[in-house]
């Protein structure tokens, strides 16, 4: 299969066609790119499980272009969906709900629940306005980095999808909050760039009250997602990172720092690929950085955040990335 990159906007009209004719399209949102079928057709999803590798048992995310669809997706909508659609849709939380019978098995991984996000971006909620709710995962080979660029869905899926729809640079940088709404109390099954801080006000908790958002796994958690092709470590300290990197060099590695710009001068020569001035940067870039890094380096050395919040959320991607190692 010949794979083409158009530019987003120029290659809608053949995306909604090919969407509409039970095929894959990569498309752009804010988070990662997405690899997208009709969520309505059983045998288009199959394909997106093929094309990445992707586990059966790993459920998809229904995409909608409105707060709407989530009707035509889920059924036994609570009210606080909409209390979140209202601050949060269009943006990276998905929220899982009851799954509606118009949604195939393959989509859930057999469950009865689904997963629902409104993407923001311009051209992904065109693309289901004009076909169909979209059911995507990451649009990368399964295990390995998700993309943030039209580049970096290339290198993983050429020949595997027919069409790239190139819209740039995904502005967030990893993969949404996932939130379900299914089992009782509200749990962020995955952190992400919507935090249970900002969440809580419109879950009815308030901060002190010692009721908390709960946390779990979610489904898709326990493969070893992230990670680049290299050997990689996190590191809290920056002269840690800077001793570790030199015995690789003595060792004949050829090692790169991904580090914030505050820790330039303390890294001083050595390589480094740079992570921007903060956390926001940092979730920007990191996936960029690490695809870049693997391609030219022996080890990797990532910058460990403290922190709550999209510290801990960017971290939880991190640490995988690394497999939990650190210097
Ligand atoms: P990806 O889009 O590749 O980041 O994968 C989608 C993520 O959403 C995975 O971590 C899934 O486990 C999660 N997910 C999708 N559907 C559900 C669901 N019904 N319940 C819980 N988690 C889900
Ligand atoms: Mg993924």
């Amino acid at each position: 299969m010949i794979t083409r990159i158009v530019n987003a906007q120029e290659g809608l009209d053949e995306a909604v066609s090919l969407i509409k004719n039970g095929e894959l399209v990569v498309f752009p949102t804010e988070t990662v790119y997405g690899l997208g079928a009709n969520a309505y057709d059983g045998e288009a999803v199959r394909k997106i499980f093929e094309a990445k590798g992707r586990p059966q048992d790993n459920p998809l995310i229904v995409h909608i272009a409105s707060v709407s669809d989530a009707e035509k997706v889920a059924c036994d909508i609570p009210d606080v969906f909409y209390a979140l659609a209202e601050k949060f849709m269009p943006g990276a939380l998905t929220v899982v709900l009851p799954k509606s019978d118009l949604i195939p098995d393959v989509v859930t991984a057999g469950g009865n629940t689904v997963a629902v996000r409104m993407p923001d971006n311009a051209v992904a909620r065109e693309l289901i306005s004009r076909s169909f709710p979209i059911a995507a995962p990451s649009a990368n080979r399964s295990k390995h980095v998700s993309p943030t660029s039209a580049a970096h869905v290339y290198d993983d899926l050429n020949g595997r999808v027919p069409l790239i729809l190139d819209g740039g640079e995904c502005e967030v940088g990893i993969e949404s909050t996932v939130l379900d709404l299914t089992s009782g109390s509200p749990v962020i099954l995955r952190p992400g760039a919507v935090t249970a801080e900002m969440l809580a006000p419109y879950l009815g908790i308030t901060p002190g009250s010692g009721k908390v958002i709960g946390t779990a796994k979610s489904p898709g958690m326990k493969y070893e997602h992230y990670a680049p092709t290299a050997e990689a470590y996190a590191a809290e300290d920056a002269a840690r990172a800077a001793e570790f990197y030199d015995r690789c060099v003595q060792e004949g590695k050829r090692p790169v720092l991904l580090f914030t710009d505050c820790h330039a001068a303390e890294l001083g020569a050595r390589e480094r690929i740079s992570l921007g001035a903060d956390v926001d940067d940092f979730m920007h870039s990191v996936y960029s950085a690490l695809r870049t890094a693997e391609k030219t380096y022996d080890v990797i050395i990532v910058e460990a955040l403290k922190g709550e919040g999209r510290a801990a959320s960017v971290m939880n991607r991190v640490m995988k990335a690394v497999g939990g190692k650190t210097v």
